[in-house]
């Protein structure tokens, strides 16, 4: 056995005591026993241990060749391949399928460290927890062993295909069509800004199955499973973006692909509400990488302040800068006990929709700001690619787009908060 799946092994037994749930499915039970289960801010030994394997993977393999692959947007294969034998991917997929059936909380505590490697090689990760969660929600058995359980036999990479040209907040107004011919279902449309869209074995995709336009769309979508290597389909090229560069983003046409009806989630209908329920688990992660990068960023400020003088003393005895660092700190600090909080709901089998925008929003606008803190910080060196917070900042952007953007969860937030008020 090699080093890598002796450490799978240990991070496998490590999951195995017994105090976290064994399904997909929330187990209050199971937590309300566990370490922790009142209020308490300390982690358990297995929650260090996950932190411990992936902090030491971000230090030790991710950081010294982040650089290289922002520049080249290089897809980064041998670090997945790294993070997939040290058990840090698929880490909630079932231990039914061959996974380690972690908690969003395990997964999160996970996420933030490897974003303070690079959150490129986060986002692509994570895409595979987006893609997989549909299935992981909303599979039945047959549908997991199949998808789930073949990426726990090797490093493959999924996608979830929600998003086209035309419709990206407003999921309702995709055009993606799927028709039921006999036993097969028939996809045709366009979806754009896919991560991993050109790396996936499989997709997660969104459909209109009902014409009718006045369909609401809790009955008018479908989630369908496509094996991504069936006729018709075209993966377009690899999108050049702002940042988190070596992330592989890009548009897929379908034409007349068939799928079987055996490859839709739940029925026929119901694929709004998988995509949408998706994001309750997938958001605090999102929220952990955003926080993983602004820890980074604040660690990066604060030793350069330490070391750069002016006026004779180092920055950082200067009181404007050490404030900015005390507003980074905190807000550090607090966007981490969002997405924790939005976590632990989710883990506890409550509806976690209001906690995980919150932590979302708050996580995607404190990464944007404390990473601009940390090139400020840096002077003249912070604008140059030579030093590394300039990636942070524009690999910070994205946080406030992708899986609903800070507008949107701004606008969950208020309908959750006002709904209370309703009741
Ligand atoms: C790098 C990257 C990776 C991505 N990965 C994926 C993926 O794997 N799968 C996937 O399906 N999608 C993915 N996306 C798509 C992403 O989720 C969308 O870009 C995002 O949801 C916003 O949609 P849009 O781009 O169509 O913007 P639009 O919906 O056109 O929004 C434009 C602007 O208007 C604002 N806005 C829209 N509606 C409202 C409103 N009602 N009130 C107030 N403001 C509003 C938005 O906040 C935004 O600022 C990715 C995108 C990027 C850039």
């Amino acid at each position: 056995m090699s080093a890598f799946g002796a450490c799978r092994q240990m991070l496998r037994a490590v999951a195995g005591r017994g105090w976290r749930p064994r399904s997909s499915k929330p187990a209050p039970s199971a937590h309300a026993s566990r370490p922790g289960a009142g209020f308490s801010f300390e982690l358990t030994d297995e929650q260090k241990e996950f932190q411990a394997t992936a902090r030491k993977f971000a230090v030790e393999e991710v950081i010294p060749v982040a650089a290289q692959y922002d520049k080249t947007g290089e897809y980064p294969l041998p670090l997945i391949k790294r993070a997939w034998e040290l058990g840090l991917m698929n880490s909630h997929i079932p231990e039914s399928c061959g996974g380690l059936g972690l908690g969003t909380f395990e997964s999160c505590l996970i996420t933030e460290e490897l974003a303070y490697g690079c959150t490129g090689v986060q986002t692509a990760i994570e895409g595979n927890s987006l893609g997989e969660m549909p299935v992981i929600i909303a599979g039945n058995e047959q549908q997991q062993k199949k998808y789930l359980g073949r990426m726990i036999e090797e490093p493959l990479m999924c996608a979830y295909c929600v998003t086209e040209p035309g419709a990206g907040s407003d999921v309702a107004g995709i055009k993606t069509k799927a028709e039921k011919k006999g036993d097969e279902y028939v996809i045709n449309g366009q979806k754009m800004w896919i991560t991993n869209g050109g790396k996936a074995n499989w997709y997660f995709l969104l459909a209109r199955t009902d014409p009718d336009p006045k369909a609401p769309a809790g009955k008018a979508f479908t989630g369908f499973i496509v094996e991504a290597n069936s006729p018709g389909i075209q993966v377009g090229r690899k999108e050049m973006n702002m940042g988190q560069r070596c992330s592989d983003t890009r548009g897929i046409v379908f034409e007349d692909v068939r799928v079987p009806k055996e490859n839709v989630l739940l029925g026929e209908g119901a694929g709004f509400k998988i995509a949408m329920g998706a994001f309750d688990k997938t958001r605090p992660p999102v929220a952990a990488g955003a926080v993983g990068l602004a820890k980074r960023a604040l660690d990066e400020a604060t030793k350069y302040a330490l070391e750069r003088k002016t006026f004779g003393k180092p920055i950082v005895e200067h009181q404007a800068v050490s404030f900015m660092l005390a507003e980074m700190a905190m807000k550090v600090e607090l966007a981490r006990m969002a997405y924790q909080r939005a976590a632990w709901e989710v883990d506890a089998g409550r509806r976690n929709t209001y906690y995980a925008s919150i932590a979302k929003a708050f996580a995607g606008d404190v990464a944007n700001q404390v990473a601009t803190d940390a090139v400020q910080i840096f002077g003249g060196n912070g604008f140059n690619t030579e030093y590394p917070v300039e990636k942070l900042m524009r690999d910070a952007k994205i946080y406030q787009i992708y899986e609903g953007t800070a507008q949107i969860q701004r606008m969950i937030i208020a309908r959750e908060h006002i709904g209370k008020y309703k009741a």
